[in-house]
């Protein structure tokens, strides 16, 4: 079990990235899935509980999670079939419409699909087909779900920032990325910089620049890479995140008030750290890599 992959035969690492690249196109299409329902099942908890207390009637009676119903077109109902479930394939050869009322499906479906396979077959590549790559493979998918439910609601849910931070923890129990002891306090600390950060903001501004659930990601960083890596994520989603920022609100004259999520930006430079982190903490601290 030391290394799934090579249950296909060698060339290991080319073989393992194209089989890793495919896994990770049908892991896309279950993302693009949890990206859309698991807000709204977020959402449906909440009115749950509020109708409950109310002493109301349940307000979805009907079962909803990752698997029930059936995915659907949301203007005509015609349930997708397996053929049209097809990563990419499916939306390239239906032309980006509904198979059968013709609306148009957005191109994000396929995107994130894509995103999704050519990230796992990079992180294959990178770190190897054994545990090291099949655990960052489970990182890099929680990490695209949650930028994109971060764009869709400006959320970051509970129920994937704190698996990946335990996540991060466990596999590090052996040191697979980093000593348990960095991994805790790259936790704890990840988690309380942030946490700082919003205090003083909403002290000194009067407002909050960004919620809770980004100091759990980057909790969830810091477990998976170590405390030591915690000022180059930082460093690099602030850069990321103000050049972008300021290049929205400049193009949309939208004034500074407006609530840029802070996820993506941490999400991207997560990935970053990942793949590089080694280079990047040489460079700030002057030590050759
Ligand atoms: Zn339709």
């Amino acid at each position: 079990m030391q290394d799934v992959f090579m249950l296909f035969s060698p060339p290991a690492t080319l073989a393992a990235a194209v089989v890793a690249g495919i896994l990770g196109l049908l892991i896309g299409s279950f993302l693009n899935v949890v990206i859309h329902r698991v807000p709204i099942m977020m959402q449906r908890e909440v009115d749950s509980v509020c109708a409950c207390e109310r002493d109301e009637p349940e307000p979805h009676p009907e079962r909803y999670n990752l698997v029930v119903p059936r995915s659907a077109c949301p203007h005509c109902k015609h349930q997708i079939t397996a053929l049209e479930n097809i990563p990419v394939i499916s939306w390239l050869v239906l032309r980006g419409k509904c198979s059968s009322c013709k609306a148009p499906i957005s191109a994000r479906y396929p995107a994130i699909e894509l995103l999704s396979g050519l990230l796992s077959a990079g992180l294959v590549w990178h770190f190897g087909s054994g545990w090291a790559g099949m655990a960052t493979l489970v990182f890099g998918w929680l990490l695209i779900a949650m930028t994109f439910i971060d764009l869709d609601t400006q959320l970051l849910p509970d129920d994937l920032t704190l698996p990946l931070m335990w996540l991060g923890l466990l596999v590090n129990v052996k040191g697979l990325f980093v000593p348990l002891q960095d991994a805790v306090l790259g936790a704890a600390a990840g988690y309380m910089v942030l946490w700082t950060v919003y205090w003083v903001f909403k002290l000194v501004r009067g407002k909050e620049g960004m919620g809770y659930g980004d100091f759990k990601l980057l909790a969830a960083l810091g477990a998976w890479m170590g405390w030591q890596m915690l000022p180059a994520i930082i460093l690099l989603s602030s850069v990321v995140g103000a050049v972008v920022g300021i290049g929205i609100i400049v193009a949309s004259r939208m004034g500074f008030d407006h609530k840029i999520p802070f996820g993506p930006y941490l999400a991207g430079a997560g990935l970053v750290a990942l793949l590089c982190g080694q280079q990047i903490t040489a460079m700030l601290y002057g030590v050759p890599g």
